[in-house]
């Protein structure tokens, strides 16, 4: 079973990393931030959890305003550092930890949490940031992460107490995972700053010190607080400390705090704390019930013959060729598709088996090696192939087979604009 450790509670602004970067170890005005993280470096490698799960928000990188969510739930198995503007850190790639991730997403969807879900997205310095001083990573990082993005910064965003149930269902998610896995929770952001307009620079030490007693004593009291609450405490960007709640409320409700720091260098105030989990056991029988709530809304439909259902495994495990088709809604990757398909495949690392499939249009064995239908059509819209061609093929069966199976034999069509509808000739 996946027991939770405990949790890691550290501010993410870039002047972390940035000191690390600029190594002002020895200047006294960045040293205290290194001696802050000393400690969670220390209690980090002594627990030596299997993974952590890195409560954090995008500050507009990898997450735009085309399709913003409240939580965003990595599913991947890598996460590169972002480019944030002037290139991106010099960091290893993080590893994933995806078998644990999907059991999260499919225990908080069975929750009623209505979760999104991300991969092939790098992270910003709300991740990369503190943990660049949490944990060493000369040549590799020491542990698998799972991130979690809340979408803090385009209102409505999720309430306090929406983010305090979200930590709830999230114990309940890692508990009831079967591996023998300890985690431990990382919530990042705050403490008190705003850095927009002319109340930037705000921030509130009085404040700060007792949202550092209240999450540690009180949390169920922070949830009663509003964004404006919170803005007008810490300041707006400090509203972000919501997702603090989320990693508190995954705690159990007996915790003993080992670790806490404050230091207010410049804009942000930087917070760091470690809160071990003195919590029961879990109760057994009722993490069984929900194992079983989670299994109900796909059980049986392993045995409709033909019918493969897109998981969150199948997302990952066929990404690569899935993002392939997927950009043919692009008319230059379709112009290039067309005419240098080879240079192409090469471009996006597919390897012999997907060539091979794509070659020779083989789409049963593409929706048996993950293709989603969607991106299918597509690829027959560019290579002048009808959906009814594609359906036929699906079955083993000739398109005259099929359309007698059809009310309207004779009848093609395809997702294709009029410039592709070439089966038409
Ligand atoms: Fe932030």
């Amino acid at each position: 079973m996946a027991r939770i450790l405990g949790a890691v509670a550290t501010s993410h602004s870039p002047t972390i990393g940035f000191a690390l970067d600029a190594r002002k170890q020895d200047d006294p005005v960045w040293a205290p931030i290194f001696a802050s993280y000393e400690p969670v470096r220390e209690w980090l490698g002594r627990t030596h959890p299997d993974v952590l799960f890195v409560i954090y928000n995008d500050h507009v990188t990898s997450f735009f305003f085309d399709h913003y969510s409240h939580f965003t739930l990595g599913i991947g198995e890598r996460y590169e550092p972002a480019d944030e503007g002037g290139g991106a850190r010099a960091l290893p790639t993080l590893r994933g930890h995806a078998a644990l991730a999907h059991h999260i997403g499919r225990s908080l969807v069975a929750d009623e949490f209505d979760l999104s879900f991300f991969q092939d997205r790098p992270l910003d310095h709300g991740c990369f940031s503190p943990l660049s001083l949490m944990c060493p990573h000369e040549t590799a990082w020491p542990t698998p992460v799972i991130p979690l993005q809340v979408g803090v910064l385009q209102f409505p965003a999720p309430s306090a107490l929406r983010c305090y149930k979200l930590g709830k269902a999230l114990r309940r998610g890692i508990e009831s995972y079967p591996e023998d896995l300890s985690v431990v929770i990382v919530a990042t952001g705050g403490l008190s700053h705003q850095v927009h307009g002319e109340r930037a620079g705000f921030n509130n030490r009085e404040w700060d010190m007792e949202f550092l007693d209240r999450i540690e004593n009180d949390p169920a009291a922070l949830t009663q607080l509003t964004h404006a609450d919170y803005a007008r405490l810490g300041g707006m960007e400090s509203s972000e400390v919501v997702m603090w709640l989320i990693m508190r409320a995954a705690l159990s409700d007996r915790v003993r705090k080992v670790h806490q720091t404050y230091y207010l260098p410049s804009m942000t105030a930087l917070a760091t704390a470690i809160y071990e989990d003195l919590g029961p056991e879990p109760d057994e029988r009722a993490l069984a019930e929900h194992r079983a709530r989670m299994a109900r809304p796909l059980a049986g439909a392993e045995q409709l013959p033909g019918t493969y259902p897109f998981t969150l495994e199948t997302s990952v495990r066929a990404y690569r060729l899935n993002r392939f088709l997927h950009q043919l809604v692009a008319p230059g990757h379709r112009r290039r598709f067309l005419s240098e398909p080879e240079t192409l495949f090469a471009e996006y690392g597919l390897t012999a088996d997907e060539c091979d499939m794509v070659r020779r249009r083989d789409w049963r064995a593409m929706i048996h090696y993950g293709v989603i239908f969607f991106v299918l059509e597509k690829l027959g819209a560019v290579v002048g192939v009808s959906n009814l061609h594609i359906y036929a093929a699906m079955r083993g069966e000739l398109l005259d087979e099929f359309w007698k199976t059809r009310n309207a034999p004779g009848a093609l069509y395809s997702v294709a604009g009029p410039a592709g509808r070439t089966w038409e000739k």
